[in-house]
């Protein structure tokens, strides 16, 4: 496929060695502004499966010995190709997730910003000298590896494995979420007229094709964003083959509100933090503990900047939020809101009844002051819902905020920075933010403490994620009479 082959926005594929193929098995994904199917794409087969790795292990050999300058090269050309696309990505974005347009666009863009800054770090390398040996410590990479993606944000997360992946001299195969398979597969049909055949592909389909890519012994590494019961299943598959793994999963993020702060300007902000994406972000603010002494002040301004935000189609105007994106995590909001509905929990702003009509729209919704053991507290709801919970004690409020067997992100909020970066320090969780809402950049690693991962994937450490140290040890001459010592 030439780079200016004819794309066709309604039509999807497998990429396997470099062509398109199809399948007698396909699904759809559905609209969920509107609940209707989308357009048709395959469900990859183990044999497509196969097809991929074998093609993936002809290309890897050519691709790792190119030099990194030259790899680098190709992704930016990739890049600047890719710009003449990015209204016909930002339209199935909005298609397959329902997130307002400006949303949709910001993720497409951040693909140019992810590219470039990742193109522009170096692989680290490492050298200890003495009088008798040099040893040089530098890295390879791992051959072929396996991306597997959710469906929140089905083109950073896609983009996110690729370009370190190829970066750093592996092959890839993709396998987007059967939820949203369309911006994965089309951003991996955009890719083959600058790579090689067989080393970036998309095999889309079922869970089951996810579990077949974690045991399969052609593969050397999965690289997983999900949920924390399959990046468990994961973890479990791919030791049969010590497959390494990197685990990108969920979690419960505590925001902590010290009492300084100014109130009118940081509650709308950690609205937003709550409520981006629909709630449907690994990190947003997902437990919001606010001092007691300003309690009532803070959750009236969170109430009435809610109140004033529109959810709607990814097209209708100035809308903030859209749909949940799927049925079943529409479901599972749904447990939540009617857990909380028939435990008696006040409901600050939204309503307790929401029902399934056209599309999965849920009106963001503040539950005031539920219990700690509730199932908003302690859940990860994924959804446009958050408690607020008053606190007293700093000891206690670090407490009860690490009280949970996730740590993926955190937020502290106070005027006197250095106090809010003491609080910060004894939280445990991946990222924490200092007075800001929740907002990921691959400036920095990415990954979470206890349950919510394993590894840490962008900049530099992501890169490392895809290589092994490769270490050689370098005497200076031979010995001259045999070494006593091991
Ligand atoms: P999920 O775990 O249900 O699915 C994720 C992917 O795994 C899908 O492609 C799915 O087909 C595949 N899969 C399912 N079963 C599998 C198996 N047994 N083996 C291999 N692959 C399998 O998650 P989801 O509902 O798509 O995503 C939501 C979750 O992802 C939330 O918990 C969220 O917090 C988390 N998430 C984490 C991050 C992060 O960077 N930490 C980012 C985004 C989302």
């Amino acid at each position: 496929m030439s780079p200016s082959s004819t794309i066709q926005w309604d039509k999807f594929h497998n990429i396997i060695d470099g062509k398109q193929r199809g399948s007698d098995n396909i699904h759809h994904g559905v609209d969920p502004t509107t609940g209707q199917n989308l357009w048709a794409v395959p469900i990859g087969s183990e044999k497509d499966l196969d097809d991929a790795v074998k093609a993936a292990k002809k290309a890897f050999p050519a691709w790792r010995d190119t030099p990194i300058e030259k790899r680098k090269e190709t992704l930016i050309n990739f890049c600047n190709f890719l710009s003449q696309y990015n209204d016909d990505l930002t339209t199935l974005l909005c298609k397959e997730t329902g997130k307002p347009r400006k949303d949709a666009a910001d993720e497409v863009a951040g693909i140019t910003r992810f590219l470039y800054y990742h193109c522009s770090l170096e692989i680290p390398t490492d050298k200890y000298e003495d009088d008798e040996k040099t040893i040089y410590t530098e890295y390879t990479p791992l051959g072929v590896c396996a991306g597997i993606v959710p469906w929140n944000f089905p083109l950073t997360l896609s983009v996110g494995k690729i370009c370190p992946a190829l970066l750093t001299g592996n092959a890839i195969i993709i396998k987007p979420s059967p939820f949203t398979p369309y911006t994965g597969l089309k951003f991996v049909e955009l890719m083959q007229g600058f790579f090689p055949p067989g080393l970036v592909q998309a095999v889309g389909g079922n869970n089951e094709l996810g579990a077949q890519m974690c045991e399969h012994p052609g593969i050397a590494k999965i690289s997983f964003t999900g949920s924390i019961a399959t990046g468990k299943k994961v973890m479990e598959t791919a030791s049969k083959t010590l497959k390494r793994v990197t685990l990108e999963l969920g979690g419960n993020d505590a925001t902590i509100i010290l009492p300084d702060v100014d109130i009118k300007k940081v509650a709308p902000q950690v609205v937003i933090g709550a409520f981006q994406n629909s709630g449907q972000v690994c990190v947003a603010t997902k437990r919001v503990y606010i001092h007691e002494s300003i309690y009532k002040e803070f959750l009236a301004e969170m109430v009435n900047f809610t109140k004033t935000i529109k959810v709607g189609n990814p097209d209708d105007g100035d809308n903030l939020l859209g749909p949940v994106q799927n049925s079943m995590q529409y479901e599972k909001v749904k447990g939540i809101f009617n857990d909380s509905k028939t435990k008696g929990y006040k409901f600050a702003v939204g309503e307790p009844d929401i029902s399934f009509s056209k599309g999965f729209f849920i009106k963001p919704t503040i539950i005031d002051n539920p219990p700690d053991d509730s199932r908003i507290v302690a859940e990860e709801p994924f959804g446009p819902i958050v408690p607020t919970l008053p606190w007293s004690n700093l000891d206690e409020v670090i407490a009860r905020a690490n009280d949970t067997h996730m740590g993926l992100g955190a937020c502290v909020w106070g005027k006197d920075v250095e106090r809010a970066m003491k609080v910060a320090r004894r939280i445990e969780a991946g990222s924490v933010w200092v007075n800001s809402f929740e907002k990921p950049t691959p400036l920095a690693p990415f990954g979470g403490h206890k349950e919510s991962g394993i590894g840490a994937e962008w900049g530099k450490t992501g890169l490392l994620s895809f290589m092994n140290a490769h270490v050689f040890h370098v005497y200076k001459s031979e010995p001259t009479k045999p070494s006593s010592k091991l």
